[in-house]
């Protein structure tokens, strides 16, 4: 059989189409995470990093980006995002280091991590999200909106799915 560019290629390497189609859609980075931080305080609480030390504890919540399609699991502002919602994560080939923010089941953070594309990744499905969906590796179904929820009370929303990933 032939091998696949993300079998052959590291991520440096790809071309920027092999990188975006490397996106499985699952929309886990649109969820709100909370660094468990010795050092906050009520100020600095909410407030949002680009960092998290050793030792530290990322928590997920339920709670997504009020701009996140939660049928399609597609961000309904792609092109504004990022000066829609400017703590919106962006990963892209210089941007590895915020690989933290990804979820173990994310297509980039397992080709790093040396496990290859699960066996529901859409790539291959014809590019179809059902199997991602069936197989529980999605938002959909799962979510609060943050436009809807008082984040103050993020505590209740703390979930472990998103971190759950499957071959
Ligand atoms: S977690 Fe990774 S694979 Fe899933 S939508 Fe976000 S960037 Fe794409
Ligand atoms: S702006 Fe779009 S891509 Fe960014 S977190 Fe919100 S829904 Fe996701």
């Amino acid at each position: 059989m032939t091998e696949k560019f993300w079998q052959t290629k590291s991520l440096s390497e790809m071309t920027r189409s092999e990188w975006e189609s490397l996106c499985d859609g699952c929309a886990k980075c649109c969820l709100h995470k909370f660094i468990d931080d010795e050092d906050t305080t009520e100020e600095t609480e909410l407030m949002p990093t680009t960092h998290i030390n050793e030792g530290e504890q990322m928590s997920y919540s339920n709670i997504a980006c009020y701009l996140l399609n939660d049928k399609s699991c597609q961000c309904t502002q792609y092109d504004k995002r990022t000066k829609l919602v400017p703590d919106c994560v962006q990963l892209t080939q210089d941007n590895l280091d915020a690989i933290f923010f990804m979820p173990p089941s994310c297509t980039y953070r397992r080709l790093k991590e040396g496990r290859g594309i699960p066996s529901w990744h859409p790539l291959l499905h014809k590019g179809k999200k059902t199997a991602m969906h069936k197989a529980g590796m999605s938002v959909r179904g799962k979510i609060v909106k943050d436009s809807e929820v008082d984040i103050d009370f993020f505590e209740d929303y703390i979930v472990s799915w998103p971190l759950n990933d499957i071959d």
